[in-house]
C-alpha cells in the first residue's frame, strides 16, 4: 500500500523546514523502498493571500483523502491585523476539529550533544524523556458559553466554559494509557481537582480507564504542582496527560527544558490513526527567509508519523538516528550552536541527515 502524505508547508519558515523534510521522504522512497506519495496543499496566511480564506476546501480534501499530514508552521505579522475569522491560525484549528484530531502528543526528548543547551543543570535533564498527551478538541478553548459583555454593574466581563465529557475524557485517556505502554508504563494524570470540579469528573474517569491497564501506573498531580515539578525533577515523569489548556501550558515549559524550541516534534492523532506531524514551534517570522531555521523538529515529525500513524518503526528510528548522527558530527544550527560545533543554515543541515540516513 502506496502511503498518500497531504504536505502543508504554511507560513514563514514552514517551507523552507519542511523542505528538509521532504528530502529525508525522498532518501526513504529511494533508498529504502518505502511507498509513499505526497501532494502540496495552502493552509494559513500562504492560503488566505492565495484564497482569501486560511483553510480553504481543497485543503480540506485533500487532508481527508491523505493518510496523514505534514505541516510546517502557520502565522504571521502580516496578518495579525485580520478579523479572528480569517487569521492563519484559524486554519490549523478547523483541521484539529474537522479532523477530530483530539490527542496532542508532544514529546520532550532531550538529546545528549545539547545538554549544555537547556537552562537546568546538565544532571536535572540530562536523559530527559518525556511524552505529554495533551487533549486537543475539547475544554477552555472551545466550551460554550463564552465571550464577552457588560456585567449588571456596567463593566466589561470575559467568560470561558471549561466543560468535558464522560466519553471526551474516556478516549483521551485510553489514547495517553496506550502510549504508556509503548514506552514505561507510567502514566500520570494532571487535573486541579481540588477546586474545578470538570477536572475532578476528568480524574474519576481517568481511573475507571485505568482499570483496563493494571500494567500501568497512574498517578495524579495537581496542575501547579506539575508545573513545579517539571523544572524541579522532571525525570520522574514518563507520560502526562493533560487537558488543552493545561497541556499547552506544561508542553512548552517541558520543550523549553530541552533548550531548543527547534528540536521537537508533534503529533495530533483521530482515533482512525490518522494523524497531522508537525514542529511544537511557530513560523519564527523574526528568521523567515534567512535559511537558518533549524529542520529537525519537522524531520522528527516524519518520524513519528511513520511510527504512530503507518507502523513504521524502522523507518522512524533510522531518522532518528540519523539526527543523532549529524549532532554527533557537530552540525548545528544557529539556535542550539555551542562552542566545539560547526554552524550550518537549514539545507546543509537537511543534507548533513539525508547523508548520514544513507549511511545508516
Ligand atoms: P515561534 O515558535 O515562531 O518563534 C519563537 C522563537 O523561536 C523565535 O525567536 C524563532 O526565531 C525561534 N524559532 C522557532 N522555530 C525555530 C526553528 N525551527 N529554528 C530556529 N529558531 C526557531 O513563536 P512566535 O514568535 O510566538 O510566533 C510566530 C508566529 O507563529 C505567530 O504568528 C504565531 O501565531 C505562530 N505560531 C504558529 C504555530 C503553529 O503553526 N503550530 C505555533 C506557535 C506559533
Amino acid at each position: 500500500m502506496t502511503i498518500k502524505i497531504a504536505v502543508l508547508p504554511g507560513d514563514g519558515i514552514g517551507p523552507e523546514i519542511v523542505a528538509e523534510a521532504l528530502k529525508v521522504l525522498d532518501c526513504l522512497r529511494s533508498d529504502f523502498g518505502l511507498a509513499v506519495e505526497t501532494e502540496h496543499a495552502l493552509i494559513g496566511g500562504a492560503a488566505y493571500d492565495a484564497h482569501g480564506t486560511p483553510f480553504p476546501k481543497e485543503t480540506l480534501e485533500l487532508c481527508r483523502a491523505a493518510d496523514s499530514i505534514l505541516l510546517g508552521a502557520v502565522g504571521g505579522p502580516k496578518w495579525e491585523p485580520l478579523d479572528y475569522s480569517l487569521r492563519p491560525e484559524r486554519g490549523l484549528l478547523g483541521l484539529r476539529s474537522e479532523l477530530e484530531l483530539f490527542s496532542n502528543l508532544r514529546p520532550a526528548v532531550l538529546y545528549p550533544q545539547l545538554v549544555s543547551a537547556s537552562t537546568l543543570k546538565p544532571e536535572v535533564v540530562a536523559g530527559l524523556d518525556i511524552m505529554i498527551v495533551r487533549e486537543l478538541t475539547g475544554g477552555i478553548y472551545f466550551g460554550k458559553p463564552r465571550g464577552r459583555r457588560i456585567n449588571e454593574d456596567g463593566e466589561r466581563e470575559g467568560y470561558n466554559t471549561l466543560v468535558y465529557s464522560e466519553s471526551e475524557i474516556r478516549r483521551i485517556a485510553h489514547s495517553a494509557f496506550q502510549i504508556a505502554r509503548k514506552r514505561n508504563r507510567r502514566l500520570c494524570s494532571i487535573d486541579k481537582a481540588n477546586v474545578l470540579e470538570c477536572t475532578e469528573l476528568w480524574r474519576e474517569v481517568v481511573i475507571e480507564v485505568g482499570k483496563d491497564y493494571p500494567d500501568v501506573a497512574l498517578s495524579h498531580m495537581y496542575v501547579d504542582n506539575a508545573a513545579m515539578q517539571l523544572v524541579r525533577n522532571p525525570k520522574q515523569f514518563d507520560v502526562m496527560l493533560t487537558d488543552n489548556m493545561f497541556g499547552d501550558i506544561l508542553s512548552d515549559c517541558a520543550a523549553m527544558l530541552t533548550g531548543s524550541i527547534g528540536m521537537l516534534p508533534s503529533a495530533s492523532l483521530a482515533e482512525s490513526g490518522k494523524g497531522m506531524y508537525e514542529p511544537i514551534h511557530g513560523s519564527a517570522p523574526d528568521i523567515a527567509g534567512r535559511g537558518i531555521a533549524n529542520p529537525i523538529a519537522t524531520i522528527l515529525s516524519l518520524a513519528m508519523m511513520l511510527r504512530y500513524s503507518f507502523d513504521e518503526a524502522v523507518s522512524a528510528e533510522r531518522i532518528e538516528k540519523a539526527v543523532q548522527t549529524a549532532l554527533d558530527q557537530g552540525f548545528r544550527t544557529a539556535d542550539i550552536v555551542s562552542e566545539g560545533t560547526v554552524e550550518v543554515g537549514t539545507a546543509a543541515m537537511g543534507d548533513a541527515i539525508v547523508t548520514a540516513l544513507r549511511a545508516v
